[in-house]
């Protein structure tokens, strides 16, 4: 069995405060990875984290649980709605996305109290294109005080890597800056929160903990967050047609849109932002706002040595956002985040790639849709192409 118990929230280290519940593992063949499992954020937040319902510590836990395949213990209350939502549909779900998951038993002493007291409409803040496109539609377009938003958040709970790498916190510290200067030109305050939950995720997990990290930390802020936007990378489309090649990998692009709005509670929900847009299209309404033009940041080079936080011009990521970019007219624009120059050099080869691949994923899809719409010249699909060092012809006519 998988327990936790002794919810509690203080001040650690006098300028930090805690969430914090005991974790034990009992009777199954595995050590808990640490004894505790924390929140924590600066401690003049302090009053925005919960302190009476055991919801922030649910999903990992839970997910633990279901990978061991032994019962789930919670030494106290949890929201009913949520409660419901895992027992009848989550795991289902989760099943359905890793099939070495089992459904398993959750057993709780009570529900939380059910009044909603946050006044806060939430999103993260990552710089990267989702992130941008929900805070410009959200925030700039949006005037309905019940919807517009009016904080932002950032989570460092593994998706800026592993915590035992060096990198881990200079990462984490860049985006944070960078999230900080783009609040303050917004007028939006940001609030950053730590967690340890990286200590009990295993390479074996894969990213899906980080995706059930990262919701958990919206519901750690129950006392503060009315509603809180989730970025999506996914479309509907995209979801309806290849929804399933996510399986096993890529929780948010197999199931998010109908999967996290069963993760929120009575007091704060959860929404799926950006679904219906492609990502050319979130590319296009952002490529005329400064703030994009300043911030933008898609690149994840540092994952695999890199020291910079910048955008290297050169990756799979960086390349999509500028050949749309460029293909939308541009690429000007956004001279102070990216080296055009380098980009310049790789265009060819990446366009070619993009053509040859136009059916096989969704990305480089939505690139040769976008170049058809605006009769943009593309190579052809009937030449030889110098295509990863080696001569090619671009199948597919
Ligand atoms: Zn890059």
């Amino acid at each position: 069995m998988i327990e936790i118990s002794n919810l509690r929230k203080y001040h650690s280290g006098g300028k930090r405060a805690r969430l914090e519940v005991d974790i034990k593992f009992t009777d199954i063949n595995v050590a808990a990875p640490a004894e505790t499992m924390w929140f924590e954020i600066d401690a003049n937040y302090d009053r925005l984290l919960v302190n009476d319902t055991f919801d922030p510590f649910l999903l990992v836990p839970l997910y633990l649980a279901m990978t061991y395949k032994t019962d789930f213990r919670i030494c106290g209350n949890v929201s009913k709605r949520l409660y419901k939502n895992l027992i009848w549909y989550g795991q289902k779900i989760l099943c359905d996305f890793l099939p070495k998951l089992s459904p398993v038993k959750i057993i709780v002493d009570g529900f939380a109290p059910t009044q909603a007291q946050g006044i806060l409409i939430g999103t993260g803040i990552s710089c990267g294109v989702d992130s941008l496109s929900t805070l410009y539609d959200r925030f700039i377009n949006e005037t309905d005080p019940d919807y517009k938003i009016n904080a932002m958040f950032f989570f460092n709970c593994g998706s800026n890597g592993k915590v035992e790498d060096s990198i881990t916190q200079y990462i984490a510290q860049s985006r944070v800056e960078r999230g900080i200067a783009l609040a303050g030109e917004l007028g939006l305050p940001l609030c950053p929160i730590d967690t340890n939950f990286q200590e009990f995720f295993l390479a074996e997990h894969g990213d899906t903990p980080l995706f059930l990290a990262h919701y958990s930390c919206v519901l750690a802020m129950q006392n503060a967050i009315r509603r809180y936007y989730i970025g999506s990378a996914c479309n509907y489309k995209g979801m309806k047609n290849s929804g399933t090649k996510y399986k096993l990998f890529d929780l948010a692009e197999f199931c998010e849109p109908y999967f996290v709005p069963l993760i929120g509670t009575e007091r704060t929900e959860l929404i799926i932002d950006g679904c219906q847009y492609r990502r050319v299209d979130k590319i296009k309404n952002l490529a005329d706002w400064h703030i994009a033009q300043k911030y933008l940041n898609v690149c994840r080079v540092h994952f695999v040595g890199s020291n910079s936080t910048g955008n290297c011009s050169f990756c799979d990521k960086c390349l999509r956002t500028l050949l749309a970019l460029e293909i939308l007219g541009k690429l000007e624009n956004f001279s102070q985040v990216f080296d055009l120059k380098t980009y310049n050099e790789k265009s060819f080869e990446y366009k070619a790639k993009v053509v040859a691949n136009a059916d096989n994923y969704v990305f480089y899809n939505e690139l040769f849709e976008l170049a058809q719409e605006y009769n943009y010249p593309m190579p052809k699909r009937h030449d030889c192409y110098i295509l990863d060092k080696n001569v090619a012809i671009l199948l597919g006519e």
